[in-house]
């Protein structure tokens, strides 16, 4: 017998280097009409790399300085698996620094980690997060536009609830990933879309270089949740694209959800329908493609 066309799709797919789920998903994925792609990881490498440690506000009347400042950032994002706390990690050990354990371990999605170490209450996030209103600046806030300003993202650190210093971090765009966005705009005859937790700088300066328009930035998980049910309301079947934990919410939402498998966390390759295995944003509009060709072989 000739292998059911979805069936064959699911094969293709996977010498693309996708891992698609089940035929059921092998033919809704054809269906999209309108495509979200996360930026961290998914857009970028997810290989972000610290450029700047700067120390403000309270850092310097705590004795601190950036290899202190980094130390303590280090210890507290050691047990997340966040992209942006394995920067923060490996520019510690790279400076050689000693990592404290890090005691009562807790993160937010979207918005960061909280630890003590060595007694003091340390927590690594976004700006939107730590340095909300009513939190002393000291400074901070000026430091986190600078560093924005560049187009990274500004990563807070706070000690016992104090801002002591601004990590400045700089993720690559993953190579294709321009060409990715235009094909998926081709096929589903929709400009693909921008959702972030990330900062609005950022984000822009990320969307104008691969040819996004329409960016959503600052976003928690439950708002790119909020995004799709707005979209799917609007009759869309809304393609999700994500590698987080922060993306799992929107990717189980949505019509449609693939996730970035090499560095992804576990939690996006469980919730997504399907899971690019071999790293390469250029697999997604393939799928789609072999997709469509498919469902025009069933009838
Ligand atoms: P994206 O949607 O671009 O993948 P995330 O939702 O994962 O980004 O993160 C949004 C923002 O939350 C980050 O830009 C960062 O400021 C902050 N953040 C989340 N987790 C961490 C962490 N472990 N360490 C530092 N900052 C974090
Ligand atoms: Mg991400």
């Amino acid at each position: 017998a000739t292998m059911p066309p979805l069936l064959s799709a699911i094969a293709n797919a996977g010498r693309h280097g996708v891992l698609v789920k089940s035929a059921v998903v092998m033919e809704r994925l054809g269906g999209v009409t309108r495509v979200a792609l996360d930026k961290t990881g998914t857009l970028t490498e997810g290989a972000p790399r610290v450029a700047e440690v700067r120390v403000v506000g309270e850092g310097a009347a705590k004795g601190l300085g950036s290899a202190e400042v980094l130390a303590l950032a280090a210890a507290a994002e050691h047990p997340s698996e966040h992209p942006l706390a394995r920067a923060v990690v490996a520019l510690a050990k790279e400076r050689g620094l000693r990592l404290v354990a890090a005691e009562d371990f807790s993160s937010v999605p979207g918005r960061g980690v909280r630890a003590v170490v060595a007694g003091r209450v340390v927590q690594v996030g976004s700006p939107a997060a730590l340095l909300g209103a009513g939190a002393a600046g000291g400074g901070a806030e000026v430091v986190v536009e600078e560093i924005e300003g560049l187009g990274r993202t500004a990563v807070v650190v706070l000690v016992d609830g104090d801002p002591v210093g601004v990590l400045g971090v700089e993720d690559r765009v993953r190579a294709g990933a321009g060409e990715a966005v235009a094909a998926l705009g081709r096929l589903t005859g929709s400009a693909p879309v921008l959702l972030t937790g990330d900062n609005e700088r950022a984000a822009a300066k990320l969307a104008g270089g691969v040819g996004i328009t329409e960016v959503r930035a600052g976003l928690l998980p439950q708002d790119k949740v909020a995004a799709v049910r707005e979209w799917e309301a609007a009759g869309e079947k809304v393609l999700v694209v994500g590698d987080g934990v922060n993306d799992a919410p929107a990717l189980a939402a949505a019509h449609s959800g693939i996730a970035m498998g090499r560095a992804g966390s576990d939690l996006a390759l469980e919730t997504a329908d399907a899971v690019v295995v071999r790293d390469e944003l250029a697999t997604v509009p393939a799928v789609v493609a072999l997709s469509r060709r498919a469902r025009r072989l069933v009838v």
